[in-house]
Formats: structure tokens, C-alpha cells, sequence
């Protein structure tokens, strides 16, 4: 369908807008009918062990395994690394699907929908040829070395550094917090190949087998019991030139290109949230009287519209973007946006709960995660000063 009365208003000259009108092509809505069937028929029930344990995250990458060999594994992609060529519109619709069908949460994430965008815009045919098919089917997994233990916010401020050998890279220091580092097979990271540099000057964006020799990769547990997340320390570990991405001394763009990804359209999109809030919604349906409160009454409806509010926020983003515009510092609003958003429905169900949620076990798993929403992927903090300094032009803190 052609995008005009589509997702944007048209207006009649002179006289109020024409009304706005929302629908997707039927070419569309038979692509969410045959996700939608696929996902009736193979998402795993019972649900699968939390992808962020060593057993789950195996049973998460066989999951992976299967959405690959249905091609609905990274559906935007070319179909020379498994995908169906979907445009951005049906990415969504699957999204959503996926998201309303309770199916696993992707343990390939990191690699999807952060890396490979970045691999996209900045690998080599070499590098995309060599990496991106065994990323979509799970072979192999990816994690982000970004954070230091000084370096989180200020990751300009990392002290890991790269120092040009024949033939490749040698690589020593410390990356921290890296989810799932410990079951993966490849991190990217950020290092400092200058080392006359300073701040975003002279890092250099590295891809990294984790076999490497003089890499130690050391899991460690979380507060919610999970252990996935990992250091891993780099001791004269050596990699070849070939898994340089983007230009030596290039890193901090090519990092801003993934935070994008991160901050803006591929790590969370809208059909999480609106599932969330559907079965929200079924809570509360479900509870008795007295529990059902005017006032957590007004909260659900008012986090119902916030999560249409961010689909509609990402229709529009899907728009520029077809338009052959680009996510800039308005990802940084919409990070903020969705991770609020997600403590809320949790803290609403919590309350809703009211003691029961010590014994409803999916619903206080996802609170405890939600609380991390606000720091991982850059904290808020950070964020607003974003939209300080950039969208508003204040002067900086
Ligand atoms: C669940 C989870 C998963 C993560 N996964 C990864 C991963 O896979 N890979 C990876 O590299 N990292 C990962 N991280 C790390 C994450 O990116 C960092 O925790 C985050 O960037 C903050 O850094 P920090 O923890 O060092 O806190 P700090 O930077 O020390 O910040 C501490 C506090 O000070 C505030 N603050 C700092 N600077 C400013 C400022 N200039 N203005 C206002 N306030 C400020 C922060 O907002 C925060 O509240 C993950 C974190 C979590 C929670």
C-alpha cells in the first residue's frame, strides 16, 4: 500500500485536517495472519527457562534455531542470511505477533537488533557475508563490551585499549555488566586504538571471537538469581584486521550508530508493551472488587494509553525512516519512554497483586527486570541530558 492516508494526517486546504486514517495494506495483515498462525502452532509451551541461566539460555538458542529455519528468525533481513525481506511495517507486525503470542525473549538480541544494524550500514560485504547467517540462526551469539567498571555513562572515558600489531590488533583490558557475556560465542566492543587520543576521539569498534586466546570471559549472578551477566578481560588478546567494523579510529560514530538501534527503533518496539498491557488489562479483569481500586483503575488506563501513545510515536519513526530519514537524538526520548512505561505496568500489577505477587512468579520476575530499564542502554539520567543539550539546545550541566 502507498504510504498517503496512511499514518500521516493529509489536510483539506483552508479547512480543519482530514481525519487520520490507520490501517495496513491487506498484503500486510496477511503476513500478521500467517506469523500469527505459525506462532500459535510452535512457541514453546510450557514457557522456557529465563534465557539469562545457562540451561535456559541453550534452550532459548535451539527456539532461535527453530524462527530461523521458518525464516522468521530476522524477517527485515535479505534472504541470503535468512530473512524474508519484510519491510519495516511487517518487522513491526511480526514484532507485535511475537510479542502477543508469549513467545521466548530473543538471547540473540544483542547481535539482531543492535549489532547487525550497525553491520549493515558499516561492515564490509566480507564481514556481513561472514557474520550476519550465523548471527540470524544462533551459531553464533553476541554481546556488547561497552561498560568498564569506570566507564558506564561516561563511556568516552574507557581505558581498554588496541595497539596495532603485524596483521591485526592486540587487545588488553576489562569490559563489565556484559549481559550474557557468559554464554556467548563473540562480543563487540569499544577500545582505545589511539593512545595519544582522548575521549571520543581514536576508539576503534572491534569484533571479538570470545575463543580468542587472552580473553577470560567471568560469568556472574544478578540480584534476581540469573547469572547472566559476565567481565570478560582481555590479556594481549590478538585479532585479525578483518574484525575492525567501521574504520580504525572510527568507534565512536560507529557506536552511535548501535545506540541508535539500542535507544530507538530495534531493541524494543511497541508490541511489547501493548502485550503487557493486555494481559495488565486481564488482571485486572480478573481480580476481585475491592483489589480493583479507582485509583489503580485510573493508573491502568492511563498506562494503556501511554503504550498506544508509543506505537503511534513509532509509526511515525517507521515513516521518516521509510522516507529515508534517520533516528537522532529523539531515541533518547523514546528510551526514556518505554522504560518508565514498563515500570509502570509492573508497579501496577504488583499493586494489584498486593501480596500474591510474592507468589505469582512472572509478574515480580518482570518488575525486577523492569528497574534496569532506566540504566541499561544508557542511563535516563543520561538521556535527559540528551534531550537537554540536543533537542533543546539548554546549555550543558
Ligand atoms: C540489565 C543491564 C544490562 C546491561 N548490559 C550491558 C551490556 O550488555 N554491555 C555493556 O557494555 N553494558 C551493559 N550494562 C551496563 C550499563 O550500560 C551501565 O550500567 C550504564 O551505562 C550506567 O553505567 P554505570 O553502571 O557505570 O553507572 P554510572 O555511570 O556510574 O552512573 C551512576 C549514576 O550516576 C548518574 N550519572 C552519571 N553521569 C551523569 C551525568 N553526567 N548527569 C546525570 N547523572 C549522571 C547515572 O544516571 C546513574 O544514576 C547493563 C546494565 C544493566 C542494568
Amino acid at each position: 500500500m502507498t504510504r498517503s492516508g496512511r499514518f500521516l494526517p493529509s489536510t483539506v486546504e483552508g479547512t480543519i485536517p482530514a481525519p487520520l486514517y490507520l490501517s495496513f495494506a491487506p498484503t500486510e495483515e496477511q503476513f500478521r495472519a500467517e506469523c500469527r498462525s505459525w506462532l500459535e502452532a510452535n512457541v514453546p509451551r510450557p514457557g522456557l527457562a529465563s534465557g539469562d541461566t545457562r540451561e535456559g539460555f541453550a534452550a532459548h538458542l535451539e527456539w532461535e534455531r527453530t524462527l530461523f529455519d521458518a525464516r522468521y528468525a530476522v524477517v527485515s533481513w535479505p534472504a541470503e542470511y535468512g530473512g524474508r525481506e519484510a519491510s519495516l511495517w511487517e518487522w513491526l507486525i511480526f514484532e507485535e505477533e511475537y510479542a502477543r503470542a508469549g513467545a521466548p525473549r530473543r538471547v540473540t538480541q544483542n547481535g539482531i537488533f543492535l549489532l547487525a544494524p550497525t553491520i549493515f550500514e558499516f561492515g564490509t560485504r566480507e564481514q556481513q557475508d561472514r557474520i550476519l547467517a550465523k548471527m540470524a540462526s544462533g551459531e553464533e551469539a553476541w554481546c556488547q563490551g561497552w561498560s568498564e567498571p569506570n566507564a558506564g555513562s561516561d563511556l568516552a572515558g574507557i581505558q581498554s585499549r588496541a595497539t596495532k600489531v603485524c596483521g591485526g590488533w592486540v587487545l588488553d583490558g576489562q569490559k563489565t555488566w556484559t549481559t550474557r557475556g557468559a554464554f556467548c560465542t563473540h562480543l563487540f566492543g569499544l577500545f582505545r586504538s589511539d593512545p595519544d587520543s582522548e575521549r571520543h576521539k581514536g576508539l576503534t569498534y572491534f569484533l571479538v571471537p570470545l575463543a580468542s586466546d587472552g580473553v577470560t570471559v567471568r560469568g556472574f549472578g544478578r540480584l534476581d538469581g540469573d547469572e547472566g551477566f559476565a567481565e570478560v578481560f582481555f590479556e594481549n588478546a590478538f585479532v585479525a584486521d578483518d574484525n575492525v567494523l567501521g574504520g580504525v579510529n572510527q568507534g565512536w560514530s560507529v557506536a552511535m550508530a548501535t545506540t541508535g538501534s539500542e535507544r530507538g527503533l530495534t531493541l524494543r518496539s511497541p508490541g511489547r508493551f501493548l502485550a503487557t498491557t493486555t494481559r495488565l488489562i486481564d488482571l485486572y479483569r480478573s481480580m476481585h472488587g475491592d483489589t480493583r481500586s479507582k485509583a489503580l483503575r485510573q493508573r491502568l488506563v492511563d498506562a494503556w494509553m501511554r503504550a498506544e501513545a508509543y506505537q503511534l510515536f513509532t509509526l511515525d519513526t517507521v515513516t521518516q525512516l521509510v522516507d529515508g530519514g534517520a533516528v537522532g537524538a529523539e531515541s533518547s526520548i523514546n528510551k526514556i519512554w518505554w522504560s518508565e512505561l514498563d515500570v509502570e505496568l509492573h508497579e501496577i500489577a504488583l499493586d494489584l497483586l498486593g501480596a500474591e505477587a510474592q507468589l505469582e512468579g512472572a509478574w515480580s520476575k518482570g518488575y525486577e527486570f523492569s528497574l534496569s530499564g532506566p540504566i541499561y542502554a544508557g542511563t535516563n539520567e543520561i538521556q535527559r541530558n540528551i534531550a537537554a543539550e540536543r533537542l533543546l539546545g539548554l546549555p550543558r550541566a
